[in-house]
């Protein structure tokens, strides 16, 4: 996509501190780091959602977000990390353009897990979970 910040990354149009690079993936930092190390993986070509992804591609991309994330942990010495991504916007996805997030965490950072990025905790009963089990099963 033209107008695309992480297909000009990709395509060499626009700078990137570029720390992996495999034949469909690209992994750079964050230019507005959450923590020293905060990386960003990419597919090469534009998806804007990861269901848009091909599987192949996908395994490529987690392949090297595995890859990845022991040497960001080295290299910044950190003591954990956490891995995701906004997939669409309600979920606080700004770059239309899949990328997982790798961040660095280390003990007494004051960040939170990741079962903060939702809103309040739903109250389920067991007929609604039965029937999302169904729904996702299907
Ligand atoms: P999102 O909210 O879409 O999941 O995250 C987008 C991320 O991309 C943000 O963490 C933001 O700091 C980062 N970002 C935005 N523009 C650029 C850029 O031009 N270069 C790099 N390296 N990162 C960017
Ligand atoms: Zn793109």
């Amino acid at each position: 996509m033209s107008d695309c910040i992480f297909c000009a990354i990709a395509s060499g149009d626009i700078p990137g501190r570029i720390v992996h690079e495999t034949e469909h993936t690209l992994a750079f930092l964050d230019v507005n780091p959450l923590a020293p190390g905060h990386t960003l993986v990419i597919p090469k070509d534009h998806y804007a959602r990861l269901d848009e992804v091909p599987a192949d591609l996908s395994e490529e991309l987690f392949g090297a977000v595995s890859d990845l994330v022991p040497r960001v942990e080295d290299a910044v010495d950190a003591d954990a990390t956490n891995v995701g991504i906004n997939n669409g916007p309600a979920a606080g996805q700004e770059v239309d353009h899949v990328h997982v997030h790798i961040v660095p965490r280390f003990e007494g950072d004051g960040g939170a897990p990741i079962h903060a990025v939702a809103g309040e905790r739903p109250d389920l009963s067991d007929d609604e979970m039965d029937d999302i089990e169904a729904a996702i099963s299907e």
